[in-house]
């Protein structure tokens, strides 16, 4: 298997153990040219990219459980399921991309805010309480403020529930 940091075009196998129920091997590599390691999920028909959890168990990365999360933040917003799916999608490509066999939940729930930035304020705000667990109102407030900057109409002290008039984003992020 070629290696993923600098494409030689052998690994070495270091540890190969196979999963409790017997449907993933799991693969330790190691690359002869640049030392580096990395593991492999061998399971038939896919790559599986494994999601941590902030309490440090994995579990594979569930495409269903990105959309139901983002459904749930979109609930009674004009936003269909289609724009949902690809959304999604993007998430999807987002974190196969970085070549990682594991990535942070925290990751992942960073790509789905940006999306659901892009898509609908609402959404974001709703979906972003629940992932960052602000832990008092203060933190949440200035997450809102963020967003409501950049609509001048609404910073009157009405707070997140007056609809933002304009749709403008712009990567005014931290
Ligand atoms: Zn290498």
């Amino acid at each position: 298997m070629k290696c993923p940091f600098c494409q030689h075009d052998d690994t070495r196998v270091i540890d190969s153990r196979t999963s409790d129920d017997q449907s993933v091997v799991r693969r330790r590599r190691e690359c002869p040219e640049c030392s580096r390691r990395f593991t492999t999920y061998e399971r038939p028909g896919e790559v599986r990219i494994f999601v941590i959890k902030k309490d440090g168990r994995r579990e594979p990365f569930d495409r269903n459980k990105v959309i139901a999360g983002m459904t749930k933040a979109c609930e009674k917003r004009p936003i269909s399921r289609e724009a949902i799916e690809q959304a999604v999608d993007g998430v999807e490509r987002a974190v196969r991309d970085q070549l990682a066999e594991e990535m942070p939940t925290s990751e992942i729930g960073a790509l789905v805010m940006q999306a659901l930035r892009e898509m609908d304020e609402v959404a974001y705000v709703r979906f972003a309480s629940v992932y960052k667990e602000f832990r008092d109102a203060d933190s949440f407030l200035k997450e809102i403020e963020s967003l409501v900057r950049k609509t001048p109409s609404a910073a009157t002290g009405e707070g997140p529930r007056g609809s933002a008039p304009s749709h403008r984003t712009t990567g005014h992020n931290t």
